[in-house]
């Protein structure tokens, strides 16, 4: 194949990445969005495919084969409430390739005796030291969330200073690399720093954090795939890389904005470390005692509503309740109420969690609400659903000035009339910290698995 035709492919498929991007911005047209820049990426790998003297079919095919074979039993097996490891386990990877193949495009350099010119040493720089750190980052995610890990920041004496010496060195090896680009040893030096550079920066950072540690991994995922693209001059890999990068940056900023913290609070203020004192010390026994419903006591309150909101969490999602909660909704909508749902940014595990979740239920897109047009309407609600959410409506972020969440925005639930609260137990949430809103006058617990309390629910209501 011609390199004209080669490069109107990349052209081609970058489109229908940025096309897919575009359509992913909303849940109408997600799905073809996914389609989009799948089929870029399938044009972008048979075009490689074809460029000429780049690649050894039988290796290709072998990888091709057991990769798929990995990846597909992976994605199968996998808990919805697991994806955030899962995509931390991906950037990883992704971070890990970028750093082999700027390695082997120096040593075939090297056998070449062909010198990088233009932007090439800062790119093979790039790829050694983004891609290390982002492979060894991703898996210290992966451990913490997976709990193979202690999720409470590591920390220990002068570590900003170690963290701080060990950068400076990586720096050093930086320059160093960059003048002298096809020194393998060298590569192997820096590669080794950046390796160890994800660690230390990663392990001070509390398990509540992680989603937004990874979001950042995944933009660094990204650059690392740029920077090897500009390595071996490929502008496909250069643009996608780029996407990745920036998606992933604009997705942390959202993700901190939603908690009301920077980034830097986020990466350097070892958040969790207090709140785990907190959630000991908060076991709401000074708080006064809950009010226990039962699904029957409740559908009295919910036959006489005509407005009810529905606050999803991330224990509907270990429930898999999100079918049960939509037929609870048909139930109520066709009995004359106005249902809707409140979507908190970061409720659950992952950002656009609910969204999934509701979407597979088949929920209306219209009846799902964003926090900031929903928390004017609580007032003049009848009645408060939260199923499996804890943090997201956690008044203390409001009114407890000392609280570990205080000023991250929230869902104001407790300003309706009546709020009924599905979870388990008394246990906190995410942030490991207790819940003032379980013990208001006008809150109601209903103990249970989320799913199992919805069906219960829905029958109530049907037969009251
Ligand atoms: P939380 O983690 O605060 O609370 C979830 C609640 O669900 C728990 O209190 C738990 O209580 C309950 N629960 C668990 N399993 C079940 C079940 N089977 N049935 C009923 N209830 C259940 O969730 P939120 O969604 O409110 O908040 C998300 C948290 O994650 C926030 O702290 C947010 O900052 C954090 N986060 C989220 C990100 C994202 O992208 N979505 C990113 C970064 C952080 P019990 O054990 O008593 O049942």
């Amino acid at each position: 194949m011609s390199t004209t035709l080669i490069q109107l492919a990349y052209l081609v498929a970058s489109v229908l990445f940025i096309l897919g991007l575009r359509n992913l911005s909303s849940p109408r047209t997600a799905s073809l969005g996914n389609q989009m820049a799948a089929m870029g990426m399938l044009i972008a790998i048979v075009a490689t495919l074809l460029v000429q003297g780049v690649v050894d079919y039988p290796v290709v095919i072998a990888g091709l084969v057991v990769g798929s074979l990995i990846g597909a039993v992976a994605a199968s097996r996998i808990q919805m409430t697991d994806m955030p490891q899962m995509v931390a386990l991906l950037n990883g990877f992704g971070g890990a390739a970028s750093v082999l193949v700027a390695g082997a495009e120096v040593s075939s350099r090297i056998t070449a005796g062909e010198l990088p010119t233009g932007i090439v040493p800062a790119a093979i720089v790039a790829s050694a030291l983004i891609g290390g750190l982002t492979l060894t980052g991703s898996l210290i995610a992966f451990a913490k969330l997976q709990e193979w890990m202690r999720g409470a920041p590591i920390q220990y004496p002068a570590q900003q200073y170690v963290n701080a010496s060990i950068a400076l060195v990586t720096l050093a090896a930086c320059v160093a690399l960059a003048m002298a680009p096809l020194d393998l040893q060298l590569f192997g030096i820096l590669t080794a720093l950046a390796l160890l550079l994800g660690i230390l920066l990663v392990i001070p950072i509390g398990g509540a954090d992680m989603p937004v540690v990874i979001a950042l991994l995944n933009s660094y995922s990204g650059l690392a795939a740029c920077a090897t693209g500009f390595v071996l001059d490929n502008s496909a890999l250069v643009i996608s890389g780029s996407l990745v990068g920036a998606s992933g940056l604009i997705l942390t900023k959202i993700m901190c904005d939603a908690m009301n913290r920077s980034l830097g609070n986020v990466l350097f203020g070892a958040f969790g470390a207090q709140s785990a004192v907190a959630s000991v010390s908060a076991d709401g026994s000074d708080q006064g005692t809950p009010t226990a419903y039962t699904p029957i006591d409740a559908a009295v309150i919910f036959s006489n509503a005509r407005s009810v909101i529905v606050v999803p969490g991330y224990g509907m999602a270990v429930a898999q309740a999100q079918h049960a909660v939509r037929e609870l909704t048909d139930t109520l909508a066709a009995n004359g109420m106005e249902v809707n749902f409140a979507i908190h940014p970061v409720a659950g595990r992952m950002p656009g969690h609910m969204n999934v979740l509701l979407a597979e239920a088949d929920v209306p897109y219209e009846r799902l609400v964003e926090m900031d047009e929903i928390n004017p309407q609580f007032p003049e609600t009848d009645v408060v659903l939260v199923i499996g959410a804890n943090d997201v409506v956690n008044p203390a972020a409001r009114e407890d000035e000392g609280s570990p969440i205080y000023g991250m925005p929230v869902l104001e639930v407790d300003r309706a009339q009546h709020v009924f609260v599905i979870k388990r137990s008394m246990n906190p949430g995410f942030a490991g910290i207790q819940n003032p809103l379980f013990f208001k006058e006008n809150t109601m617990m209903i103990f249970g698995d989320a799913k199992k309390v919805v069906i219960e629910l829905n029958d109530a209501v049907k037969n009251y």
